[in-house]
């Protein structure tokens, strides 16, 4: 179970859908939680019933796709009469969690996405999972990691359109060239725009450019050790409306994690989402009654999927051959693989897809099969694709959709 915070209370839980009859969707979502909506009465709830259009036509073709890129989420939702309540209780904390950005700073279609994706393409999908690190694997395989090294730059060849080597630098500033065959950027948003304002060769293509674009979003994570055992109602928790553009996570990770299932007191990861204004605190104006913690301040290290964002992300291909591209932050239009959002599995499923087209490259058969997202359910299909016949229709007679 997942509990919705608010300063009055909980406001909603989210039980563990998998584990109960399955319905088509967005019943099984709406059925299923209607006892754990504590404040938000069924009227506030059906308010967003306009908004299935929005869903089943927003990823129809890029066109469409970017007319609702091209608006900001609380624009849609105001347009299709959303009522206050449910936005501010219930869809915004969604937001701030998932694209880790208030309504008003986010693209419908970003928006749209990850609520298709985390709430109601299918019921079990808002269930929380942890991914367990790769490391040991990594280097079973004969890889090696390197640590405290940056890339700060790279070789390139024009006569082959390649690039032909990576140039890295240690804590020491000692800079040292790897040749590479292929080269797959792994590094997030704030990261890929320094590596791109100090490699020209990067900077002279189109794609690599426009990332500049992008805004960021800051993040401060803390984790807490208290003297004692605090239980919570449930192990996953969401905070929202305590600032009115942050949200919170809270994990208790007694609950989740073995390593800290014997802990005599509890540890409690409290992740905060657009913490912009969180981050100039200092330490002890931000821990309260813990008896040891952790703060990291992550300034500009998320994407910020605001509106009109999407012409500027980068896809799994480049204009050179052997480079590619994976992470949180590609582009996730019309035909993109279904992971959405800034997750670990969105930047999971990217970086197989880099992989299998970096050794497609150089002629290798792909590795790796990559499944896709669960397929709409049928009726769900059905609405998609007569929308669609619909928008069509409508617009041989000069008509729009009333979002767009
Ligand atoms: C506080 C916080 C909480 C989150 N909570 C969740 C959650 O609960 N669930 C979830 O699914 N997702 C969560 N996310 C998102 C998740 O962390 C990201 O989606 C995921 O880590 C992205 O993976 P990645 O490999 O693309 O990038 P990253 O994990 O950012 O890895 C990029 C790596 O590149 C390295 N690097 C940077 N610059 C260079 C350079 N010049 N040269 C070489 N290496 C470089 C970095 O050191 C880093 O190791 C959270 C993010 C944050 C910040």
């Amino acid at each position: 179970m997942s509990s919705f915070y608010s300063p009055e209370g909980i406001q909603v839980e989210a039980p563990v859908f998998n584990t109960l009859p399955r319905l088509p969707t967005p019943l099984g979502s709406f059925l299923y939680t209607s006892s754990y909506f504590r404040n938000l009465s069924v009227v506030d709830r059906l308010t967003a019933l306009p908004l299935f259009q929005a869903l089943l036509e927003f990823d129809a073709d890029e066109e469409t796709y970017a007319s609702y890129d091209a608006m900001s989420a609380r624009e849609l939702f105001r347009k299709a009469g959303v009522s206050a309540k449910l936005y501010r209780e219930f869809l915004q904390p969604i937001l701030l969690v998932t694209l880790f950005a208030p309504g008003e700073q986010l693209s419908a279609a970003a928006a749209l996405g990850a609520l298709y994706y985390y709430v109601l393409a299918h019921q079990a999908d808002f269930d929380v999972f942890i991914f367990k690190p790769w490391l040991e694997l990594i280097n079973s395989q004969g890889c090696r990691v390197l640590g405290n090294n940056r890339v700060v730059d790279v070789i390139h060849d024009d006569e082959s359109n390649k690039i032909t080597g990576i140039v890295a630098m240690d804590g020491s500033g000692e800079r040292t060239v790897y040749d590479a065959d292929v080269v797959v950027f792994a590094v997030g948003v704030q990261a890929m725009q320094r590596i791109v304002a100090s490699s020209p060769a990067l900077a002279g293509r189109p794609e690599f450019a426009t990332i500049s674009n992008l805004g960021t979003v800051d993040v401060l994570a803390t984790r807490l050790w208290l003297d004692r055992r605090v239980p919570l109602k449930n192990p996953s928790n969401v905070l929202a409306g305590f600032e009115p553009t942050t949200g919170a996570t809270v994990f208790d990770l007694n609950a989740l994690q073995n390593e800290f299932a014997d802990e005599p007191g509890s540890v409690f990861e409290v992740d905060f989402y657009h913490a912009n204004q969180l981050l100039p605190l200092t330490e002890d104006a931000v821990i309260k009654k813990v008896i040891d913690s952790s703060i990291l301040r992550f300034k500009g290290a998320v994407t910020l999927f605001g509106p009109g964002s999407h012409q500027h992300m980068p896809s799994t291909t480049t204009s050179f051959w052997n480079v590619f591209m994976l992470g949180d932050w590609l582009q996730q239009g019309p035909g993109a693989h279904g992971a959405r959002g800034l997750s670990q599995e969105k930047a999971s499923v990217t970086g197989l897809l880099a992989a299998n087209a970096a050794a497609s490259s150089l002629g290798l058969k792909s590795q790796v099969e990559v499944l896709p997202v669960e397929e709409d359910e049928a009726h769900i299909a059905a609405g998609k694709s007569a929308a669609q016949t619909l928008r069509q229709a409508a617009r041989a007679f000069g008509l729009r959709s009333p979002f767009l």
